[in-house]
């Protein structure tokens, strides 16, 4: 009887320390969210947790294995070289500028007709006007002097990598000065990809462990916000958010000053990109970038514009240039575009370098611009 009755006290005490143990984990879980969120956060109007969910997994360094399934699942991004190999043969396999262009060059005459076709590929392809009278100028003087033994591939690639223009600084300022984080401001019309280019270019910092803030300073679109909360929680970085209408300047504001208070490389700011008066828009980005320099100088704008869209986008790369100082140009969605020229058109238009460009809806796609990778990619 004593004995059954030790057994059955032995078992219910082993069942209470077991069991102890997995609610203890699950609490200590759960504390550290309460801790990291405000009041009724997860709700609908979050506006910034206080801790980033990135640091969950570490601050359970000292939790047993078990705790693991608990934890929020973080992708891990695609490396900068890995995805660049990939997106190098995208845009070869999606672009038939280069095709044409080389068609058109290993013809055995080259005649004006032929050299009519050049340009009108060109003209097609959104390079503009002068920049096609410059390469088929270049490439004919070319031809001409080394006749027979002219290699008009060779010639093609190095006319076009001269007007992309290899000698412009293509680096994006991502750090800042000081131990301050480097502040990113994104720019552009809605639809261009802007908030998808955001939460791209997280990931690309995160592959390369430099710890990130987004803010939503877009507020004006409720969808914009949730998009890039779920951007950030896919890499476990911080989005600083506001309720809808908020005033995009305090957000900016707010998501600045969450990155100067955790100490992070890098802040990106999504704006808001209502097509407007260009008074509207210089004030509210004017505002926005005053509002974010009272704490630490923005040191990167990236205007975010849709390689297919051509003249159009050229008019907003205008109007954005001319409400703020552009640093540097995302073109989007040049995956399946006959429209690569817009590289070179675009910069000629704003004197700034294209610094990214996007090749699809996937999460890592999106590279650095270079232009012989993008010249080599064309021809394929
Ligand atoms: P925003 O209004 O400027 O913030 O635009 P979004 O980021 O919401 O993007 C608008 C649409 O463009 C979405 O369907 C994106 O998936 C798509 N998009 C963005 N970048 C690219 C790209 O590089 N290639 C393609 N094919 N689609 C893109």
């Amino acid at each position: 009887m004593e004995m059954v009755t030790l057994i059955v006290i032995i078992a219910i005490a082993a069942v209470a320390i077991i069991g102890g143990g997995i609610v203890g984990l699950v609490t200590s879980t759960r504390r550290r969210k309460d801790r990291s969120l405000p009041p009724q956060a997860g709700t609908d109007v979050i506006t910034r947790p206080e801790e980033p969910t990135v640091e969950e997994p570490s601050a359970g360094e000292a939790e047993p294995e078990t705790a693991e399934p608990a934890a929020p699942v973080i992708e891990k991004p695609e490396s900068t070289a890995s995805r660049l190999v990939r997106l190098r043969q995208r845009l070869a396999g999606s672009n038939a500028l280069g095709r044409g262009l080389l068609n058109l060059l290993s013809t055995d005459q080259l005649d004006e007709d032929t050299w009519e076709s050049i340009e009108d590929l060109l003209l097609t392809a959104d390079i503009g006007v002068a920049p096609t009278q410059e390469l088929v100028e270049g490439l004919r003087t070319r031809l001409r002097v080394e006749g027979g033994k002219a290699d008009p591939k060779a010639a093609l690639r190095d006319e076009l990598i001269k007007l992309v223009d290899p000698g412009m600084d293509r680096r994006l300022q991502v750090s800042g000065a000081d131990g301050a984080p480097g502040v990113v401001l994104m720019v552009g019309v809605n639809g261009t990809g802007k908030t998808t280019t955001t939460g791209k270019l997280a990931r690309i910092l995160v592959s390369e462990d430099r710890k990130v803030v987004l803010g939503a300073a877009d507020t004006f679109r409720a969808a914009a916000a949730e998009q890039l909360t779920t951007w950030g929680e896919r890499v476990g970085v911080e989005v600083v958010r506001g309720p809808e209408g908020t005033d995009p300047a305090s957000v900016a504001f707010d998501s600045v000053k969450e990155g100067l208070d955790t100490g992070v490389d890098t802040v990106i700011v999504d704006t808001a990109g209502r097509l407007q008066n260009k008074a509207g828009l210089m004030d509210e980005l004017g505002k926005v970038k005053r509002v974010i320099e009272k704490q630490t100088p923005v040191t990167e704008v990236l205007l975010v514009l849709d390689a297919t869209t051509g003249q159009n986008g050229l008019i907003q790369a205008r109007v954005f240039s001319e409400a703020v100082a552009v640093s540097g140009i995302v073109l989007t969605k040049l995956d399946g575009s006959a429209k690569g020229g817009i590289v070179v058109a675009v910069q000629r238009e704003l004197g700034v370098p294209v610094k990214l460009v996007g090749l699809g809806e996937g999460p890592d796609d999106l590279a650095p611009f270079t232009p012989e990778a993008f010249v080599d990619a064309l021809l394929g």
